[in-house]
């Protein structure tokens, strides 16, 4: 499968540090930071650098460094923000929309980490 990359999306530009973002956690692979327009008390964007669109693709294409980066970043937030169930926190929720389907604004990968209030049931019933 081919995958077309835009590189004017506003995350590429966060990365080019054409806008600025309120940083979490930074490593060679992946830029962490909060959403513009939080959901839920804590909501962290974690991003690779590398010109993904979304999970299929950073799957199939990623080295296997980027994709150990990704994940460790997306664990350690989770962790720093003392949200782990069973250790006193509450919880929390990822979330990676993907295209139409998942309603996809940005084409850049990216995983929500939502956590900080009751997050309700996680998708609603077809009408
Ligand atoms: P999506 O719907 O693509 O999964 O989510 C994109 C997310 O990016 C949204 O939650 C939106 O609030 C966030 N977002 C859009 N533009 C910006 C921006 O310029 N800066 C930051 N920090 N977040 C953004």
């Amino acid at each position: 499968m081919a995958y077309a990359y835009d590189d004017q999306n506003i995350f590429a530009k966060i990365l080019r540090r054409e806008i600025p973002n309120s940083t979490v956690m930074e490593t060679e692979h992946t830029l962490a930071f909060n959403d513009i327009a939080p959901q839920t008390p804590h909501h962290v964007l974690v991003i690779p650098k590398g010109p993904y669109v979304n999970h299929d693709h950073f799957a199939a294409e990623a080295t296997d460094a980027e994709i150990v980066d990704f994940t460790r970043v997306v664990g350690a937030i989770c962790a720093g923000l003392a949200i782990q169930p069973g250790e006193g926190g509450e919880g929390y929720r990822l979330i990676s929309n993907a295209g139409e389907t998942g309603v996809q604004e940005v084409p850049h990968y990216h995983m929500h980490i939502l956590s900080g209030r009751p997050l309700g049931r996680m998708v609603k019933k077809a009408d």
